[in-house]
């Protein structure tokens, strides 16, 4: 069984489809998205239907949330609120009911899935140094947990009552040591790379491995000034900032 992981999309459609190819020719029995299939991005409607059509599971993030109205866009900062806006007058009446549905967690073998964190899947924190790590490990049960979020690939490692953070893009899981993982952005990477990210997860090999792909940013860039979003948005995905 391979399972392929991948968040925050951000309606990068050029993004989705490279990452999407990778999955096919990789094998993959499964796909699980963790959420923001929408904000930031130009094709909102086209990458809902590509995971819709695709995806064995989609979560809910934050960005999904404030598109259909659930949350105040005034708790973004002005570049997400104004794409978050936009994608709200975009989005179709079906693209609505879809994200309307989806779920802020699920379960595969023996992992909990969850867009930002374990411990309140709903209040959308972050997870960035060992320390938010180790309060996080003790508000699951599971083996593992896949998140998303920051945009940022981490690996944190739980052995015994010692929280690691381990920089490896390549792991071999160990059965005593529990793990969050986060798989980084399909469409907006902020790690310093530009290239989307997706991890891909054999359970029964206890293989979790992130791979980078080169995508064609300058026409994602192209469509993003012809709507006139901000040019910090626009700029960002060619640095991975
Ligand atoms: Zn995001």
């Amino acid at each position: 069984m391979t399972i392929a992981v991948l968040s925050d999309i951000h309606a990068n459609l050029e993004a989705l489809d490279v990452v999407l190819e990778y999955i096919e020719r990789c094998g993959c029995d499964r796909i699980i998205c963790l959420g923001d299939v929408v904000g930031y991005g130009p094709n909102p409607n086209e990458c809902i239907e590509r995971l819709r059509m695709r995806a064995d599971r989609v979560l809910l993030g934050n960005h999904d949330h404030a598109a259909i109205g659930l949350t105040d866009p005034m708790t973004f900062n002005r570049y997400a609120r104004q794409a978050i806006e936009w994608t709200g007058e975009t989005l179709t009446p079906s693209s609505r009911k879809f994200l309307q549905q989806l779920p802020a967690t699920c379960q595969e073998e023996s992992c909990l899935c969850v867009h930002a964190s374990p411990y309140a899947p709903l209040d959308w924190r972050y997870i960035s140094s060992v320390s938010q790590a180790a309060l996080e490990f003790r508000h699951f049960d599971e083996a593992f947990c896949f998140i998303g979020h920051s945009h940022v690939p981490l690996v944190f490692c739980l052995r015994g009552n010692r929280v690691l953070r381990l920089h490896k893009s390549s792991l071999q899981l160990e059965r005593q040591a529990r793990y969050i993982i986060n798989v980084g952005s399909v469409g907006q990477p902020r790690d310093g790379n530009p290239q989307a990210a997706v991890g891909i997860w054999r359970p029964q090999q206890r293989i979790y491995e992130l791979c980078r792909l080169d995508y064609d940013f300058q026409t994602t860039q192209k469509k993003m000034r012809t709507l006139h979003m901000p040019a910090y948005l626009v700029e960002r995905i060619a640095h991975g900032r």
